[in-house]
């Protein structure tokens, strides 16, 4: 079976829940709509919603960026991010609840917004369990270690009852976990961060953020092309627009449309877009996918104006909680 893909948590920089006022207004909508169209009865409900763009029900959510990878036999997290929290919470009623358990986690790099779900993973406090934390970078056990300090947090770092290992990667290294192989390679970020490339039964995963994306030919990338090669799922950082992208060079993050010129180049074959901006409302990152639709709309027409076959590319704007089939 292929790889699977889960999305935990895709908001970049701070989690960003809907406020109260938010809340109320999204339900004032969607009920002014519900009755506006003539609907009447509770069986309505599912298919009135489904009808609805997702910035009009749930939006895209607010959770930090936490993405698991699945295998047949195997699975492992990227990133530590508030999503992290709910993988706890399913964890727990499986082995990692009856302290058995383990669970396998891959740091791009530490920023707030990737560390910020580790203290709220419960397993990591129930003695018998087996927590693995890996990154490239040599100063993960200090990082860690530091947040499970007073005033920080409560529960000092030799207090927690599972037992933590912490593994150094290599860079662009191969590692073998069960049937999932995976390779960091290096992104364009203020502080060192470290995309993934998995493999597993033929397919390609890449987890490409947060990145600002600056080395773009594949002469700039040298060492690192093979994240974008031979790829069939791609999740690539779109926290801004082209023109805010534009106006915050060094600020660390892309835009989706750059993803898609690296999609079309390398034949990827399916891109979703995270790291949503947290000052951005659901509507905004609607709008911004819709400015990305008509960008790759325009390059697909003057593709085949000049005869030229228009490429092809399933992308769409990430959702947090979904499952992806790579
Ligand atoms: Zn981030
Ligand atoms: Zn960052």
């Amino acid at each position: 079976m292929a790889m699977r893909v889960k999305l935990w948590g895709v908001r970049g920089s701070l989690p960003s829940p809907h406020s109260p006022e938010q809340l109320d207004a999204r339900l004032r909508s969607v009920l002014q709509e519900f009755f506006k169209r003539g609907h009447t009865s509770p069986a309505q409900i599912d298919a009135f919603l489904a009808s609805l763009p997702l910035q009009k029900r749930g939006g895209f959510g607010g959770n930090t960026a936490c993405i698991e990878v699945f295998s047949d036999t195997t699975s492992l997290i990227i990133d530590a991010g508030s999503g992290l929290r709910r993988i706890g919470e399913k964890m727990m009623g499986g082995a990692c609840g009856l302290g058995r358990g383990e669970a396998h986690i891959l740091f791009t790099h530490f920023h707030w917004d990737h560390l910020i779900g580790l203290p709220f993973f419960i397993p990591i406090f129930v003695p018998g369990n087996q927590i693995h934390l890996y990154a490239v970078q040599p100063e993960l056990e200090d990082v860690v270690r530091m947040m499970f300090t007073k005033p920080y947090f409560p529960v000092p770092f030799e207090q927690l009852g599972a037992k933590i290992h912490f593994h150094r990667l290599e860079p662009r290294q191969a590692v073998q976990h069960g049937d999932l192989r995976y390779t960091p390679y290096q992104l364009d970020h203020p502080d060192p961060c470290w995309g993934y490339k998995f493999e597993s039964a033929g397919t390609v995963f890449s987890y490409c953020v947060d990145t600002e994306a600056k080395r773009l030919q594949p002469a700039e990338l040298g060492p690192d092309l093979p994240l974008y090669q031979g790829v069939d799922l791609m999740v690539f950082d779109a926290q801004y627009t082209l023109l805010e992208v534009t106006e915050k060079i060094n600020w660390g993050h892309a835009a989706a449309p750059i993803g898609l010129d690296l999609a079309m180049r390398e034949g990827i074959k399916r891109v979703l877009f995270m790291h949503h901006d947290p000052a951005a409302s659901d509507d905004k990152i609607a709008d911004a996918e819709r400015q990305t639709r008509e960008y790759f709309q325009a390059y697909q027409e003057s593709a085949r104006a000049a005869g030229r076959p228009a490429p092809v590319v399933e992308w769409s704007f990430a959702q947090e909680g979904m499952v992806v089939t790579v």
